[in-house]
């Protein structure tokens, strides 16, 4: 059936809002292995991009159904769900997907690394975030060798080929994390989210069921969790806060100055994984447009 120019417009259009028109912004989807990474790891960047207008989403490979002292299953993955969806709407990012992939048991199978690939070149991404493959959480650990696996095969046609390739390979970066080996984190970005520190805070604050109740829960601190809300917002402040390392301190100098720096006091901080496109400096500054 011949189609009539306005179908073919129309079709263009959906197409386009299906898989990211270029409308001069960055792209950004930032990969967790639970409805709350994200959130932790990168929620003060993603609230600065999404000041700017550009689009972010959150994606968690697992849907959270495990990781609770009183509750789990469907019941769980329904709250968990609900609070991610609270959390974007304060962060003001565009949106949080979650898969339906089991907490606690998730591997690096081909079926999920099509799943991450399909979500990578649908949101058309220039920038793709997830943890490093070592981890105290397997979920974390192989959430980041999911992602990595996933670096090459996004531009691959024969991959997943339901789903067109992306035709440039995205910057892929690492969350910061303590762990030493095989390697320390280096911080090759880092930002200082002071000026939305106030809305992380907030954000995590709607994810009730994991910083109120289930973290507390597993670092002995549930005593210690106000009843208050407002009062636990204050807490939940305080518990995040954190110390910035003087890596990420000098990071932080390279990008806004030794006096400007000196008196960041919270800070996100990113590495270039090897894998994807490898930037410039310059190339760099351009994908985190904040400095
Ligand atoms: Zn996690």
């Amino acid at each position: 059936m011949r189609k009539t120019l306005l179908q073919i417009a129309f079709l263009a259009m959906v197409a386009a809002a299906a898989f990211g028109q270029d409308d001069g912004k960055l792209r950004i989807i930032a990969i967790g292995a639970h409805p709350d990474d994200c959130d932790i790891k990168f929620g003060g960047t993603a609230a600065k991009f999404a000041k700017l207008g550009h689009h972010v989403k959150f994606l968690s490979v697992t849907n959270g159904d495990a990781g609770h002292q009183d509750i789990g299953g469907g019941p769980l993955a329904i709250r968990r769900y609900k609070e991610t969806q609270e959390s974007a709407r304060r962060l003001g990012i565009d949106e949080y997907e979650v898969l339906p992939n089991h907490d606690g048991e998730l591997m690096p199978t081909l079926e999920i690394r099509k799943q991450i690939i399909r979500r990578i070149r649908q949101w058309n991404a220039d920038i793709v975030i997830a943890p490093r493959p070592n981890d105290y959480h397997p979920d974390h650990r192989y959430t980041g060798v999911l992602v990595q696996d996933a670096a090459y095969m996004v531009i691959v046609p024969n991959i997943a080929p339901e789903t067109p390739p992306l035709k440039k390979n995205p910057v892929f970066l690492y969350y910061q994390d303590g762990f030493e080996k095989p390697a320390p984190f280096r911080p090759d970005v880092a930002v200082s989210i002071d000026d939305v520190w106030d809305t992380k805070v907030n954000a995590l604050d709607a994810q009730d069921s994991q910083f109120y109740e289930w973290l507390p829960w597993t670092s002995g601190q549930l005593d210690e969790v106000p009843k208050d809300k407002a009062a636990r917002k204050e807490w939940l402040s305080k518990f995040r806060g954190g110390r910035i390392s003087p890596d990420v301190r000098s990071a932080l100098e390279k990008y806004y100055g030794k006096d400007k720096a000196a008196s960041v006091q919270h800070a996100e901080a990113f590495e270039v994984c090897e894998y994807g496109k490898q930037p410039s400096p310059e190339e760099l500054k351009k994908l985190f447009p904040f400095f």
